[in-house]
């Protein structure tokens, strides 16, 4: 583990101390932490106002049972979480996660990273997250829709247009964004269409917010290589990790910028097809039957899907882990700087472990990390806010364009601010602080609350 300032590692001691167990948002924090030190010797009032710690506590966690019932008519129990994080620029702004594998601690390192992310975008929003244990994976439509009916009949009273804003996230989109937004509107007899973000068109939604994540993330890499020596996606040969709504729009930009896609996955196993992943019929088998990765081979022979396999031992100038939180370890680091992997721009959060975070800034390649890579959804988030709250809909072209100017921004924001603390070429640095200053400096100006 790298070094932090002897202050802020008690700091650290004291988060490791009151928040048990909770090991993922253990790692987000000290990643911060570890970036953050000069920020403190060059602006004293942050440590005195005890921002840091401040910060590292959430302003407030809301933790729910959601009962629901089966096909079978069997009650089935979940849990419910939100954590509104910091509100300093603006409401809670962050998604919903449905998987099996959320607990308290995925729902805080997910609400702590999109504080500094939401920063970063240089728009009003908070930092906030939520979800469930739930897991979407097999449940028909109507289990999904009444489980989501539950979810909402208790989350309603926590959240409004001026408060917080849920989104989506792993296992939320479209379809569960609609149910829960029908229930709130039922339960509060008001029609608050910025009540949530990542709404249907026909109700609210704005173009080009599906296709965010992975548009931005990809326009964030494309940035860094342009700042690496005028460099472009033009014929490079690239990786995404995941299959779902980030990787599909990953690939669908990566494409259009003239890299090609040899890999995808899902938690099954790696399709790996040289001729460059077919995108139509991912979305085919994902989007529209919900079906899994392997069948993809059904469909183009020549493809390879390899059960278990591990995408990042696929060679790559380029690759994109769109999937879920530590999903490169520092092995995986190395084999992919070790095949020539030049860039690493990240569509999911905290993708990267700290031992492969080290392995990518160690060998130089240009490594985006998920606060700043894939700030693009929430960006777009905020502009659907915008157009809700002027009810206004505005054009594909004009958003794309909102984004990708957006996207440029928070590039130059994280590669200026690693130069002027004397960490040139270095995102994580750049992204941390960037995002810490923005929040730390309105903190100070509201006094302690
Ligand atoms: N879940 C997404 C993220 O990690 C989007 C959140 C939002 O749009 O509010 O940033």
């Amino acid at each position: 583990m790298a070094k932090m300032d002897e202050k802020l590692e008690v700091v650290y001691q004291d988060v490791l101390k009151r928040n048990p167990g909770e090991v993922e948002f253990h790692q987000a924090v000290r990643e911060v932490l570890e970036s953050i030190g000069p920020v403190l010797v060059k602006y004293p009032e942050f440590r005195e106002r005890k921002i840091i710690e401040r910060i590292a506590e959430p302003e407030r966690q809301i933790i729910f049972r959601v009962p629901w019932q089966d096909d079978r008519g069997e009650v089935q129990i979940n849990r419910g979480f939100r954590v509104q994080y910091n509100s300093a620029l603006g409401p809670y702004k962050g998604g919903l996660r449905f998987h099996p594998s959320v607990y308290l601690g995925i729902v805080k390192f997910l609400g702590f990273e999109q504080i500094f992310k939401n920063a970063l975008t240089g728009l009003p929003i908070g930092g906030g997250k939520g979800g469930s244990d739930f897991d979407p994976k097999g449940k028909s439509d109507n289990e999904v829709m009444r489980f989501c009916q539950s979810f909402m009949t208790e989350l309603w009273r926590h959240i409004g247009d001026v408060t917080d804003v849920p989104a989506g996230d792993i296992g939320v989109g479209g379809r569960e964004i609609g149910y829960m937004f029908g229930q709130f509107k039922r339960l509060t007899a008001r029609y608050e269409a910025g009540v949530l973000t990542g709404k249907g068109l026909d109700y609210g939604g704005s173009l080009v917010r599906t296709e965010a994540t992975g548009y931005g993330a990809t326009f964030f890499v494309q940035e860094m290589l342009k700042a690496r020596g005028n460099d472009t996606f033009g014929g490079k040969v690239c990786t995404v990790s995941g299959s779902g709504n980030v990787a599909i729009y990953t690939i669908e930009k990566i494409h259009q910028l003239g890299g090609k896609v040899v890999a995808c996955s899902d938690s099954n196993g790696v399709i790996v097809d040289e001729k460059g992943i077919d995108l139509d019929l991912v979305k085919q088998l994902k989007e529209r039957e919900r079906r899994r990765i392997k069948d993809y081979v059904e469909y183009r022979t020549h493809a390879k899907y390899l059960h278990g396999g591990n995408i990042w031992e696929v060679p790559c100038q380029v690759a994109m882990p769109s999937a879920t939180q530590n999903e490169i370890n520092g092995k995986d680091a190395a084999m992919l700087v070790k095949n020539g992997c030049i860039a690493v721009g990240e569509g999911a959060n905290m993708p990267t472990t700290p031992e492969g975070i080290k392995v990518f800034l160690d060998a130089k390649i240009s490594y985006g990390p998920g606060k700043a890579a894939n700030a693009g959804g929430v960006a777009t988030s905020a502009l659907e806010m915008q157009q809700n709250a002027t009810r206004d809909s505005w054009t594909f072209e004009y958003t794309e364009k909102r984004l990708a100017h957006i996207m440029k921004n928070i590039h130059e924001a994280c590669f200026n601010t690693a130069e002027e603390f004397g960490a040139k070429g270095n995102y994580v640095v750049g992204a941390n602080i960037a995002g810490f200053m923005r929040v730390a400096s309105a903190m100070v100006s509201h006094g302690l609350v």
